[in-house]
């Protein structure tokens, strides 16, 4: 039977730690999630569209055309959480005021917790220096390798037409 661990944060329990990941910091599960359950509340003063425009970082998590979530207080440890293109959470909002973290898939222990931002923050933060997720980092890895096989074809092109050449020329 899998164990059950609970990682203390900020004095409340959770099925998960912060810890060292590719992008700085993630949050990694401590114990299996099971698709489908709830893992975390992304929480912060709720901002109206006013008291937005006065504050700029990076954990404003926009609930609805009035209202934002200020995510950026060291207690939200949902802020934590990295961005995937291919993530194993997802958001969803709960009475309007409530941004909330369920796992889209079964996560088992160890493994790295990521949701995808949307495409806003994707094009505002991640874009420019490119996104270093899973799915991406296959995807140029592919990419790659489609490279050297057409170098590679390339260069077996000249070497036959050099060889004919020299046939030729003899
Ligand atoms: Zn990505």
């Amino acid at each position: 039977m899998a164990s059950r661990t609970k990682s203390k944060l900020n004095g409340a329990k959770y099925p998960f730690r912060v810890g060292r990941s590719r992008t700085g910091l993630g949050i990694f599960a401590t114990e299996p999630i099971k698709k489908g359950t709830f893992i975390v509340e992304y929480k912060g003063p709720l901002l109206n569209n006013e008291q937005c425009e006065k504050v700029d970082n990076k954990y404003l998590f926009e609930v609805n055309a009035r209202w934002t979530i200020d995510g950026s207080p060291r207690k939200n440890v949902a802020r934590y959480i990295n961005h995937s293109c291919r993530g194993n959470a997802d958001t969803y909002i709960l009475r309007t005021h409530q941004i909330k973290i369920r796992a889209v898939k079964n996560i088992a222990a160890g493994d790295e917790i990521t949701y995808d931002y949307g495409k806003d923050h994707f094009n505002a933060y991640i874009k420019p220096h490119g996104c270093r997720c899973d799915k991406c980092r296959e995807k140029r890895r592919k990419e790659r390798a489609e490279v050297r096989a057409a170098n590679a074809r390339k260069r077996k092109r000249l070497a036959r037409k050099q060889a004919q050449g020299a046939q030729r020329g003899a």
